[in-house]
């Protein structure tokens, strides 16, 4: 059977070629986007396999975020928004092939998130629950979500 991880790498690798990005995978610059050429450089060194899925949506979240609102007001997104629009935008491919998950953690741990985003995976994964969380993304229409605490 596929695993989850082997599902959103090639989900990935079709959403970058569907967006006219390409992904070089390389040892020589660390892990970044050159958003003007299209192209994610990925460190296959430095960043394990099973994270590469995430890291290449990460680096798409500049890329596409750029597309969207370089505008000489907002330019570059940051990197939380980055990290929310690749845990969404694999959040989402999951529940559309309908995966299941246990908890956050059995998501993050399928999927290959880093752990530095498990907040935002929780957001993701239960905008209902009442926690104390700020997140800012441009991607969604009510950009600040703010929960508050029981
Ligand atoms: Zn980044």
């Amino acid at each position: 059977m596929t695993s989850t991880n082997e599902l959103v790498k090639k989900f990935i690798d079709g959403f970058a070629s569907n967006n006219d990005i390409a992904v070089l995978k390389q040892i020589y610059v660390t892990t970044c986007s050159l958003v003007d050429d299209r192209i994610v450089m990925l460190n296959i060194a430095e960043v394990p396999k099973r994270q590469h899925p995430f890291s290449i949506a990460h680096e798409i979240a500049h890329i596409v975020g750029h597309d969207v609102y370089f505008d000489g007001v907002a330019g570059y997104i940051t990197e939380s928004d980055a990290d929310y629009y690749a845990v969404k935008l694999l959040y989402d491919y999951c529940r559309s092939i309908n995966l299941k998950f246990n908890s956050t953690l059995d998501f993050i741990t399928q999927v290959g998130i880093p752990t530095r985003c498990f907040n935002i995976a929780e957001v993701v994964l239960h905008p209902e629950q009442k926690l104390v969380l700020i997140l800012f993304s441009r991607y969604s229409k009510d950009s600040w979500i703010v929960k508050a605490h029981p």
